[in-house]
């Protein structure tokens, strides 16, 4: 019998573990909440059609837009996690609710783009990156005329190209990062960069793009504060020691009417840790050298297994898929994926290591300072209920502040809170991983172990 595998996710690494799964000759359920296939990186419209139509076309592929996994169900100590998903609208009252048993799993839902609070990071017209990226990208809208985009890591590059691209004035990109350990971590050895032409090409391509419209990069500056009468109208910025305390009296203040801020991303981790699968060093899916999880039958790929861009999130995926579906491990396309995979993931941890988010950050906020947003928690209430010897546990703080309580469920602010509070333990334990109505929950499913979700 055919073999049938549920990927989730259609961004890069979902499609590449669907084509790598139909190529071993499974059948294939792709399942995104989006209503269009490509992820966050394939935001255009036609170039995401286009990358995904050989898989989309498979006879033996079927392709669930709209639809959310909401839960994923551990079975006893064998078999395969089962899917809980809600097909249609999420705006709908009457989404479909079904539940799918596969042969195998691959998980690819992706991360979330990561900002620090600072002072007025909650006024209108300050934009996560992605968001900004997202509707420059995706929609050709820019967020404001004259934008500052600042934070750490080589993503603020294609939002700047974006932002360009859509019409915005881009007056800086400020990398929180000191230049000496961004040199350190994108040159140090040149043969490696050598052997990823297409990142060094496209880097060299952000450089000339910036000169060409004479936007300044500059290394060790941040913003530290954002201002403005009801929306942001000015951005503070400051020289940041390695550390990223800030060097007093490097102050300035940039006129602006956006700003776009990223730290890095946060991997989605809701549904990996609910089908069980283990976790590297409580930040990443630990997979095996086939992206196989510590959970039989459960692969995964992208960006839950470290961030490393669209193309090693593809080329993991492709190798999950593959495997996933049956292929053989020492087949000569997978020998040669599996190779692609680790050099692209040996570039991307040195990236990741030029980029550290440097510890002193929280020095740029006031007792004021919203860092929940959901639920306007402030990190004087924190600090508050964090210094209580009553209140020593992650919980007893949420419980005392609210942090992390509010409609993200700490999606957003998780990562902040445990840092301010020092509290550690995972943020993503939510056995409820999208939001479902009680309506919903209460009609029975349809049971499916085929592709299509028909009734068993
Ligand atoms: C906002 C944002 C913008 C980005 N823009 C760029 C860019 O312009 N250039 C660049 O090089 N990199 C960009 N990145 C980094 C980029 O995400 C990755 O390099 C690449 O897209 C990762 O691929 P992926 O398949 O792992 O995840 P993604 O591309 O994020 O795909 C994950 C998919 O899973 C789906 N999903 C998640 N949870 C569920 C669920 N419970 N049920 C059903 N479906 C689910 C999502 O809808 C999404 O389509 C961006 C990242 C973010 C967060």
């Amino acid at each position: 019998m055919t073999r049938h595998v549920a990927v989730i996710g259609a961004g890069p690494a979902g499609l590449g573990a669907a084509a790598g799964a139909l190529r071993a000759g499974a059948a294939v359920t792709l399942i995104d909440s989006a209503g269009r296939p490509g992820g966050q990186y394939h935001r255009v419209p036609s170039d995401a059609y286009a990358v995904a139509a050989p898989v989309l076309r498979h006879p033996r592929c079927d392709w669930w837009p709209e639809s959310t996994v909401w839960s994923i169900e551990r079975p006893g100590d064998e078999g395969v996690p089962r899917v809980h998903v809600l097909r249609g609208e999420a705006d709908e009252d009457d989404r479909e609710r079904l539940v799918l048993a596969p042969d195998a799993l691959v998980l690819a839902p992706g991360a979330h783009d990561r900002v620090l609070p600072f002072p007025g990071w909650d006024l209108p017209g300050v934009y996560t990156a992605g968001a900004a990226q997202a509707l420059a990208k995706g929609e050709g809208l820019a967020v404001g005329d004259s934008v500052l985009i600042a934070g750490s890591g080589p993503f603020l590059l294609p939002v700047a190209a974006s932002l360009l691209a859509a019409g915005s004035s881009v007056r800086a990109v400020l990398e929180a990062g000191a230049a000496t350990a961004l040199a350190r971590g994108w040159t140090r050895r040149p043969w490696e960069l050598a052997a990823h032409t297409a990142r060094a090409a496209e880097l060299a391509g952000y450089a000339a793009l910036l000169a060409r419209h004479r936007v300044p990069y500059r290394t060790g500056r941040a913003v530290t504060e954002a201002r403005g009468d009801g929306r942001v109208e000015e951005a503070v910025t400051a020289r940041l020691r390695p550390d990223w305390s800030v060097v007093p009296g490097t102050e300035r203040t940039v006129p602006v009417d956006a700003l776009c801020v990223s730290h890095g991303f946060t991997p989605q981790l809701e549904l990996p840790v609910a089908a069980g699968c283990a976790l590297r060093d409580g930040a990443f899916v630990d997979v095996d050298a086939d992206q196989r999880t510590t959970v039989p039958g459960v692969s995964a790929a992208g960006e839950i297994t470290g961030i490393a861009g669209a193309q090693a999130a593809r080329t993991e995926g492709l190798l999950a898929g593959w495997i996933a579906g049956g292929g053989a491990p020492d087949a000569p396309a997978a020998v040669r994926t599996r190779r692609r995979r680790d050099q692209a993931r040996a570039y991307a941890a040195r990236l990741a290591a030029a980029h550290p988010i440097g510890a002193a950050w929280p020095g740029w906020l006031r007792p004021g300072t919203v860092v929940c947003r959901c639920e306007e928690t402030t990190y004087g209430a924190l600090l508050d209920a964090s210094g209580d010897p009553a209140r020593n546990s992650a919980h007893a703080i949420k419980l005392a502040t609210r942090a992390g309580l509010g409609p993200c469920q700490a999606r957003i602010c998780g990562p902040t809170i445990a840092e301010l509070t020092r509290t550690g333990g995972s943020p993503h334990n939510r056995p409820v991983a999208q939001p479902i109505r009680l309506g919903e929950l209460a009609r029975p499913p349809i049971e499916s172990t085929d592709r299509k979700g028909n009734a068993i």
